[in-house]
């Protein structure tokens, strides 16, 4: 897979380039889940909407796993061995543009994983098979050292936040608006951090 020109990217055409992989991308299978990339993510960010939660967390569960699509590692597959961190892909992509608010809770969101393994024994039973799988990939649960320095990050509880959001957003068949509903959204956000 090449990696596309991010040369030309502003913040009058980040949150269309966004869109444009949404619509040309997000039909893509989300790593053997029930639902596609585009329906995991607009979940997301849909459940985030309806709790009411921050525009930057509803942006973040919007935003989380646009690593799958910008990666030159290409996008998991179940045969995979190794992790082609995805995460750091989409934080690489989103950091001119967006507050570090919303890039942690994307470059921190598989961490999160392995954070709330390690220090919520409930959380794992919450993981879908596929999720337990790339858990191993990613590293297991995190050791007691990596979890105090998981705690030092400022917005530590909405990558928390985001992570549950990414658990939940893998409903066969929930109804969700499109990323143009979204858009208004991401762009307000790209504004309020640029100015
Ligand atoms: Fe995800």
């Amino acid at each position: 897979m090449t990696q596309p020109d991010f040369s030309t990217l502003s913040k009058d055409n980040i949150v269309a380039f966004i869109g444009d992989i949404f619509d040309r991308r997000g039909d893509e299978e989300y790593l053997g889940e029930d639902v596609t990339m585009a329906q995991h993510m607009l979940q997301g960010a849909t459940l985030a909407e309806q709790g009411g939660l921050d525009e930057d967390i509803i942006v973040s569960a919007l935003l989380h796993d646009i690593g799958h699509f910008t990666s030159e590692f290409g996008t998991y597959h179940p045969s995979d061995t190794e992790d082609r961190h995805h995460e750091d892909a989409g934080a690489d992509v989103l950091a001119p543009f967006f507050p570090s608010v919303v890039t942690d809770c994307v470059k921190f969101h598989v961490a999160a994983k392995r954070y709330l393994c390690a220090t919520k024994p409930e959380y794992f039973a919450r993981l879908s098979k596929a999720s337990v799988h790339t858990l191993e990939l990613q590293g297991g649960p995190m050791t007691d050292n990596e979890v105090t320095a998981f705690e030092t990050n400022s917005n530590l509880k909405k990558i928390i936040q985001v992570r549950y959001l990414d658990e939940a957003g893998k409903i066969a068949d929930m109804q969700t608006p499109d990323y143009a509903h979204f858009a208004p959204m991401v762009q307000r956000i790209v504004d309020a951090h640029l100015g």
